[in-house]
């Protein structure tokens, strides 16, 4: 049975959080879920939290960052905005799960087939969405690889386009927060980015975009 390692989370370190997500997904990639005690985590969790890793994640329904990880209750720090961008609140969300709450690693974390990017990709502007679209439009700009119409008609220029989102999120993060910065150079806390994959369940971690 699945026991909250609540205790041993100051030894983490980001390489081992990084680990944990990765053995995670491989469970839930291949259907072989934990057995979770919720009853039992609800104890262990009641009086403070201590998450080993934060995610910046999309807000999409199929992308919920504690099943695709396999983790419980009290594991994953998780700020989900549509196009997972990195706006000036989430990441004072993320510097808060990791200076205050002791998360060892923030994944960026974008999706294939991305409702966010294809509206980024027709420049969609209405009603408050265009604030979430012009933190993705560099992205758009970004790619220039593939041939054909430049909006969500042309499917691979999408999926070319949520890869260029997560670095460009990620630059984000790194130019306005110095905080996150010193803990990184300090080997406190890692960054990396990644994509899941909706139709294999698998997240790729980027290996051009691991900070720790
Ligand atoms: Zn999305």
């Amino acid at each position: 049975m699945y026991r909250h390692p609540l205790i041993d989370r100051d030894k983490v370190t980001p390489k081992e959080a990084l680990d944990i997500l990765i053995e995670g997904n491989k469970r839930f990639k291949n259907n072989l879920q934990r057995e979770h005690d919720m009853l039992s985590v609800r104890d262990v969790i009641k009086e403070k939290q201590h998450p080993f890793a934060s995610v910046l994640g999309c807000s999409d329904s199929r992308t919920t960052v504690e099943l695709i990880f396999d983790q419980n209750l009290g594991d994953i720090f998780s700020v989900r905005l549509a196009g997972n961008i990195a706006s000036i609140k989430a990441i004072g969300s993320l510097e808060f799960s990791c200076k205050y709450l002791g998360s060892k690693l923030v994944v960026v974390m974008g999706h294939s087939n991305c409702g966010a990017i294809k509206a980024a990709c027709d420049h969609y502007k209405g009603g408050n969405i265009g604030e979430i679209i012009e933190l993705i439009d560099p992205a758009v700009h970004l790619e220039k690889t593939i041939s054909g119409q430049r909006d969500s008609s042309n499917n691979a220029f999408v999926e070319k386009v949520c890869f260029h989102n997560v670095e460009v999120q990620m630059e984000r993060i790194l130019k306005r927060s110095p905080l996150l910065i010193e803990m990184i150079e300090k080997k406190e806390i890692g960054l990396v980015g990644a994509l899941y994959n909706l139709v294999t369940g698998e997240v790729e971690f980027n290996q051009s975009h691991i900070h720790m």
